[in-house]
């Protein structure tokens, strides 16, 4: 312990990781910071990390206002729409208004962005999406990250926030280490922006044994976004929120350029058109928003998911007909090459061809995230000039936390965001953060070298307890007093599929599922304390682990609490079927006690900011 290295920055700004939402964070603080220092932390490296990683073929949040093609209030009913009802509108609407600035700047810096030919304005995949030749999105945004900081970090995860010992709601920092080099790293800051993606793997994949990271959600995204401000006492909400994707089966292709451009359905094995089958019953479950225009994601989902109990899957969508065209034929072969290329091995190696054999789709395991078709994440500020009392505490996307900010996946309650969104909500951060400082708000800021040094023997612990451990190996990798990443997060995947509603179980959970799984949680986590690991590839798998855990304990908190099916596709609460508008209009707000784990839940207001009627259809 004492060979190893410890780096120490101090800065006025840290990014915690450098995504779309991190990215956009580390440009917009330079923007309005031009003095101040300027720091992103990354766990894997700028030019290729995160969901967008291997590029995406869709910016699918563009307003068009330009052209009134769109407007915010529309993107604010489309949301609210989709999440049946449910979501921060003032959140949102900032999002809105402020995302075609920053597609207008991708475009700038040289991202590919397909035209239409005829009108000469961007080319539509659909009422909110925008087509590009995006395989160099990432590093393209990475590129202006690395010129705004002083500093870009890559390969250090970081573990934990540091707190100020003058003020223990205020933040002081964070801590990690580097993944290659084993050394620790100490930064402390004025101010924090969170922006460390969405969580994969929590809940059993699909895919297991040799099919294992195949997920639709990027399997390096383990919930460091939540697990930092839970574990500092951040209220989070909408946490049971969870997302469940229909995607093709096995690859996770996407569906979104299929339905949307190639205009390909969906049928069982029939042959038949099942959803409008299950409206009658899903109305009886949600009333009203069954009627809703679009379909709610999760609804479409519902009656996916009752076909398939049925008996009459497998669920397949007809591509024999579009793919005749050999245009459309192209787009579709391509939107897989530009960002899910597994999904065309997989159909190579299962010998399928979308033009003579319709293949099959699935539904997802649950994933936690803030940015989709979903809205968990942390309980931020709004801003000044739309936010409500409840909504409102000082500085735009700040967290409970004084200084923690967040963006991207990490902020509830504003979903439908995507990369654009991300990247602009990371600006959004930024430059509340930037106030916040000239604002003297980050004054005599105490962190001590107790507390890292404290950090830095839990965080190097699972080393300690290998090295021990190994001396009682018994066989292969058995040991009695340590286990290794890998069991542990097979037993969270166990536990939350299980209880809390994953596939095994088709979603579904209840009030004494819910508590035993909280049970077993609790356990698990005493458990944590003896994860191994013999390298510090493995000392990651800890970490991401433990944030894993902590995540999944938040998440099944929220789904005790809410006593309703709000989002029946996502999952069902067994004991309370309905949709409940008259008890459970409301947001869920958590925050657990860093002092004694526990966590305490609140129903917070929805406040519908944005009226219900129709704008007029762009020209
Ligand atoms: C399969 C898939 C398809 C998608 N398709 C589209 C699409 O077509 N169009 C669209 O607009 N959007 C799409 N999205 C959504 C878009 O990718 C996300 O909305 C966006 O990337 C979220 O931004 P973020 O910064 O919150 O997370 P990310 O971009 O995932 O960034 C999080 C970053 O944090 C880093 N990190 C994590 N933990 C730590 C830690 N502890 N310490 C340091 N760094 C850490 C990660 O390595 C990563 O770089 C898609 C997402 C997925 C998964």
């Amino acid at each position: 312990m004492a060979k190893r290295k410890t780096h120490r920055e101090e800065c006025d700004i840290l990014v915690v990781g450098g995504g779309m939402a991190g990215t956009g964070a580390t440009f917009e603080a330079r923007h309005w910071g031009r003095d101040l220092k300027i720091i992103c932390v990354e766990k894997a490296n700028i030019d290729r990390s995160g969901a967008v990683a291997q590029g995406l073929y869709a910016i699918n949040c563009y307003m068009g206002m330009q052209w009134n093609e769109n407007q915010p209030e529309d993107h604010v009913r489309y949301a609210r729409n989709d999440l049946m009802g449910l979501v921060r509108e003032d959140l949102g609407y900032d999002m809105a208004r402020h995302v075609d600035s920053t597609v207008h700047m991708f475009d700038e810096w040289g991202l590919p962005m397909m035209k239409n030919p005829k009108t000469g304005r961007y080319q539509r995949e659909g009422k909110w999406q925008i087509m590009i030749h995006g395989e160099s999105y990432k590093p393209i945004v990475a590129e202006a990250a690395k010129k705004s900081a002083d500093k870009i970090y890559n390969r250090i995860m970081i573990t934990h926030l540091l707190m100020d010992e003058n003020d223990e709601n205020r933040v002081g920092g964070a801590v990690g280490f580097n993944m290659r080099t084993g050394d620790y790293y100490v930064f402390k800051a004025k101010t924090v922006i969170v922006a460390a993606g969405g969580a994969s793997h929590i809940f059993k994949p699909r895919a297991v044994g040799e099919g294992m990271g195949r997920t639709w959600y990027a399997p390096w995204s383990n919930g460091s976004a939540y697990a930092l401000p839970i574990a500092a006492g951040a209220k989070m909400t909408q946490m049971e929120n969870r997302i469940v994707l229909c995607r093709f089966k096995d690859g996770y292709g996407p569906v979104g350029a299929y339905f949307l451009h190639l205009k390909t359905y969906t049928q069982n094995a029939n042959g038949e058109n099942y959803e409008k089958k299950w409206y009658e019953q899903t109305k009886k479950l949600v009333g009203e928003y069954i009627d809703h225009h679009p379909t709610p994601t999760c609804l479409r989902n519902h009656a996916f998911v009752q076909e398939v109990m049925a008996g009459r899957g497998p669920i397949q969508m007809v591509t024999k007909e579009a793919f005749q065209d050999p245009h459309l034929e192209t787009v579709g072969w391509e939107n897989f090459l530009g960002m899910t290329v597994g999904q065309a091995v997989v159909w190579a190696s299962q010998n399928i061809d979308p033009k003579y054999t319709n293949p099959e789709l699935t539904t997802s395991e649950p994933y936690v995230m803030g940015s989709h078709a979903t809205c968990s994440g942390a309980w931020v500020s709004g801003p000044e000039d739309i936010s409500p009392p409840e909504y409102f505490w000082g500085y735009n996307r700040m967290t409970t936390i004084q200084g923690l900010f967040g963006a991207g996946d990490t902020v509830g309650g504003s979903a439908h965001k995507f990369s654009s969104g991300s990247f602009t909500e990371g600006r959004l951060a930024a430059k509340a953060a930037v106030k916040y400082i000239e604002d003297q708000k980050a004054k005599n800021i105490k962190v001590s070298e107790k507390q890292c040094e404290d950090f830095k023997k839990i965080i190097y612990k699972p080393l300690e307890n290998y090295t021990v451990g190994r001396n009682e190996i018994t066989g292969g990798t058995v040991s009695p007093s340590y286990f290794s990443p890998i069991q542990g997060l097979q037993r969270l995947q166990k536990i939350m599929d299980e209880y809390v509603g994953g596939i095994s179980v088709n979603y579904m959970t209840n009030e004494n599922l819910l508590k035993k799984g909280l049970d077993l949680l609790k356990w698990l986590e005493e458990d944590l304390e003896h994860v191994g690991a013999e390298d510090y590839h493995q000392l990651m798998r800890a970490w991401e682990l433990k944030h894993r855990a902590i995540t999944s304990q938040c998440v099944t908190e929220h789904t005790l609490f809410r006593k309703e099916t709000r989002w029946p596709g996502y999952y069902y609460r067994g004991d309370h079927m309905k949709l409940d508008d008259e008890n459970w209009h409301c947001l869920t707000v958590s925050r657990r006690d860093p002092k004694t784990g526990k966590f305490i839940m609140e129903k917070m207001p929805v406040y519908h900011i944005i009226g219900d009627e129709e704008k007029k259809k762009a020209s």
